[in-house]
This record gives structure tokens, C-alpha cells and sequence, in this order.
């Protein structure tokens, strides 16, 4: 198992990468891994560039953090995350472009495009506004979790989580290019064909299987494929 530093790493290099593919958008984002009861999550106001692992926080189960310490003011729907989903260890949450233009819209994304499987089922979908930093807000993200591992919030972002940090970096990434696709179709006018249900059902089933055979190839290998 790794250590807590060791995590704080993989946390940073989860940030800095969101900087590099431009999901992050000036010090909005923030980063959760799941561990030792609680999660350790970065900071609030510092720069990706300036944080070292020192400066990520410890947050037990019970939402309790040490003195001194200033986590994300966004903590407590990750912690929401974690209460309600014990298979999730990771969550991303960012207001990357096109995922918060239909954040905006009140607009979760369809059946596009067979790749919206990646997040669990046929839509990716948009969750009620709420203040940042609520319970009430933790309440709108852990009912959009039920089924899904990723969503988008109303006038806010989105929010992607996985099994490992990788993979939810990953799904963060395929979330927002799947936002990008729907803006622009959406910017058409024309109406939009979507895959029916039971395509979908035959997606989720092939994702499942290259997720299990990825699993016993890879051993918690941080590699993840480009597509699927
Ligand atoms: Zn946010």
C-alpha cells in the first residue's frame, strides 16, 4: 500500500496534469484520494506549481482536519463521495470549459457517442445548483453519484471520480471531450440523434470486461488506455 506521501505525489502530478491538458482553469480544481479512513485532498489556495506534499490535508472520516491545515473549500462533496460509494478512491473536480458551459445551460450530456459509457450509463448528468462548499451542495453530488461516476454541476463544473486517481483523471479528460463534442453539436441548431438504451447496455457490458481483463494485466498500473 502506499504511503500518505507518496499519495500527496500522485495528487500533485493529478493537478499539474489538469493544468497541461487544460482542464483546470486558474486554481479551481481540486483532488481527493481516499485514505486511512478519511481522504487526503489539496490545499485551499495554493498554486499547483507551489504545493508540495506537505501541504496536502488529511481529513478523517468524520470531517475532521489537523490545525493549521486549510483544505479545498470544496472537501465535504468529496467526502460525500467516499461515505456513498465505497468502490470510488479517487475524485477530480474541476470547471474545465465545456463541461461548465453546460454546467451553465443546466444541461447534462446524452447518448451522443458511445464513449458517455465511460461515466457508468446512457447520460452524464447535471445536478441541482447549490452553494459551493455545502452540505446541501455534498447532498446534489452524492445523489448524482448513484449509478454514475461523473457529473456535471449546475453554474459550477464537474466532478469525475474512479477506482484509482488515474482512472479518474482519465474519465475527467473523456468527460469534458464529450462536453466539447455536445457545445458544438448543440451550436448546430439541427436536432441531435442519440444512441438508443440497449446500445448503451451493450457498451457498459464491453467496458466492464476490458476494465477486468486491464485489471489483471496491469496490477494497479497507472496506465490507462487512450480509448476503448
Ligand atoms: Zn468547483
Amino acid at each position: 500500500m502506499s504511503t500518505g506521501e507518496e499519495i500527496a505525489r500522485t495528487i500533485i502530478d493529478a493537478c499539474l496534469a489538469m493544468n497541461r491538458t487544460g482542464l483546470n482553469q486558474g486554481t479551481s480544481g481540486n483532488v481527493s484520494c481516499r485514505y486511512d479512513y478519511g481522504m487526503l485532498i489539496t490545499p485551499s489556495g495554493i498554486a499547483y506549481q507551489q504545493m508540495t506534499e506537505s501541504d496536502i490535508v488529511y481529513i478523517s472520516a468524520d470531517g475532521i482536519y489537523g490545525q493549521g491545515k486549510i483544505p479545498s473549500s470544496e472537501w465535504r462533496f468529496h467526502h460525500a463521495i467516499y461515505q456513498n460509494r465505497p468502490d470510488l478512491n479517487a475524485v477530480v473536480h474541476n470547471h474545465a470549459l465545456y463541461s461548465t458551459i453546460l454546467a451553465i445551460m443546466h444541461k447534462g450530456i446524452p447518448a451522443i457517442h458511445y464513449m458517455i459509457a465511460v461515466a457508468g450509463g446512457n447520460t452524464i448528468p447535471c445536478v441541482p445548483y447549490a452553494t459551493y462548499g455545502t452540505p446541501e451542495l455534498s447532498d446534489h453530488v452524492a445523489a448524482g453519484f448513484r449509478g454514475r461516476n461523473a457529473i456535471i454541476m449546475q453554474h459550477h463544473g464537474m466532478t469525475a471520480a474512479g477506482a484509482t486517481l488515474a482512472k479518474a483523471l482519465w474519465l475527467a479528460e473523456e468527460v469534458e471531450n464529450l462536453a466539447k463534442l455536445y457545445v458544438n453539436l448543440l451550436q448546430t441548431g439541427m436536432e441531435i440523434p442519440l444512441l438508443p438504451d440497449d446500445e448503451i447496455d451493450v457498451v457498459l457490458g464491453k467496458f466492464k470486461n476490458y476494465g477486468e481483463r486491464g485489471e489483471s494485466q496491469q496490477e494497479n498500473s497507472q496506465a490507462l488506455p487512450s480509448s476503448v
